[in-house]
């Protein structure tokens, strides 16, 4: 990759938004880099690669991972350049092209922008216990993964809302014993989860926190939970801990660059998805406009609309979007590859 090459169009973020946006524009012929700040695609998806989700258009029930798997695939029909793991901190235009800067000192150049940043890098609030980080490869856990690491064992979780009760819920069949942990009274998730929390065999810890991990070898064998309203601590032996303490949330740039804001992390756009800074714009969770939506289905629309406000940003002549994929020749060999493979769903 070169970085003095110009790109059409450079998309900020490598989430569900920022791979259909990749794809529509390479449906529109446009030279295309993405570049997500972790070392992988896909976005938020990966704080519930185990969950199946029911609400994406014409898709059957199907996890996280299996989703994320099927957006990267379309996401690089096209072949864009993909640039993993690294942070883009700065937006400027010097001479009609945009200086995409990064964290690491490298600076992507484009004609457009698109910024499909969700909420921008998280990163899941770690315990604040020294020495902590150790375990990190062995037995504790900010994100769940695969279920199947929990088979037959003694796990804690640590929090008290929507994911870590969920969490509780779902590994509840499957590990020897879940407790959950959380540092207030009462827990915050949805009211059915909860029920279910206290229907089932997984025992709850309120008001307590986590005071101390303690070790044997590389990983904790027992942890001791301080009660917030006796001061009275208890150990527990575990084989495995997982903290849901919620993520912290860093939109970085947006706030320096001349965005109009709503609320904390959103930009405001158009019906074009056009942010005040003409050249650049945004799609999916990021933006806000009346009527907006946090579903990965409107991301994939709106992704669609910056890719077809950029070429007419870049072209004013070009059509205002691409012909639809079923009649589009631009499918045809790849249509005819498919077929000689069988892999053409639903034939
Ligand atoms: C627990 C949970 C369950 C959900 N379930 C569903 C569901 O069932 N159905 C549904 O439709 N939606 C669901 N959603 C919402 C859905 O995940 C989001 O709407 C979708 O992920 C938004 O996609 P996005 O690409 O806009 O943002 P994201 O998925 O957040 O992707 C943004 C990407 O940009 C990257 N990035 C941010 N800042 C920078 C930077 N400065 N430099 C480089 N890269 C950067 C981030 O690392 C990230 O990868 C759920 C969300 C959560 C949290």
């Amino acid at each position: 990759m070169s970085l003095e090459e110009v790109y059409d169009v450079t998309i900020v973020g490598g989430g569900p938004t920022g791979l259909y946006t990749a794809f529509y524009a390479g449906m529109r012929d446009l030279g295309t880099k993405i570049i997500e700040y972790h070392p992988h695609l896909g976005g938020k998806l990966h704080v519930y690669l185990e969950k199946v989700i029911w609400d994406i258009g014409g898709l059957p029930p199907t996890t996280g991972e299996r989703v994320v798997e099927n957006l990267v695939e379309q996401g690089t029909t096209f072949d864009p350049t993909v640039v993993l793991g690294e942070r883009v901190t700065r937006i400027e235009r010097k001479a009609g092209v945009f200086e995409v800067r990064c964290r690491s000192g490298a600076v992507h150049l484009s004609r457009t922008v698109i910024l499909a940043l969700g909420y921008g890098v998280l990163n899941p609030k770690k315990l604040t216990i020294d020495g902590a980080e150790k375990f990190e490869v062995t037995n504790l856990y900010y994100t769940v993964g695969s279920l199947s690491r929990f088979r037959g064992k003694r796990v804690l979780i640590s929090g008290g809302g929507n994911a870590a009760i969920d969490w509780a819920n779902t590994l509840e069949p499957v590990a020897e014993q879940v407790t959950i942990s959380h540092r207030r009274e009462e827990f915050t998730g949805h009211e059915r989860s909860i029920l279910d929390l206290r229907a089932s065999s997984v025992r709850t810890m309120t008001p307590y926190s986590i005071k101390e991990l303690h070790a044997e070898g590389d990983e904790i064998s027992s942890v001791s939970l301080e009660n917030a309203a006796t001061g009275e601590v208890e150990k527990i032996e575990v084989d495995a801990v997982i903290v849901n303490h919620g993520f912290d949330s860093d939109v970085g740039f947006i706030e320096e660059n001349d965005f109009r804001r709503k609320g904390e992390y959103c930009i405001v756009v158009d019906e074009h998805m056009r942010t005040d800074i003409p050249g650049i714009f945004a799609a999916g969770d990021l933006v806000y406009y009346d009527g907006k939506l946090h579903l990965i289905s409107g991301c994939f629309v709106e992704g669609a609309t910056a890719v077809n406000s950029a070429k007419l940003y870049l072209e004013p002549e070009a059509e205002e979007s691409a012909y639809v994929s079923s009649h589009n020749e631009r499918f045809s060999e790849k249509n005819r590859r498919l077929e000689l493979q069988g892999a053409i769903g639903g034939r």
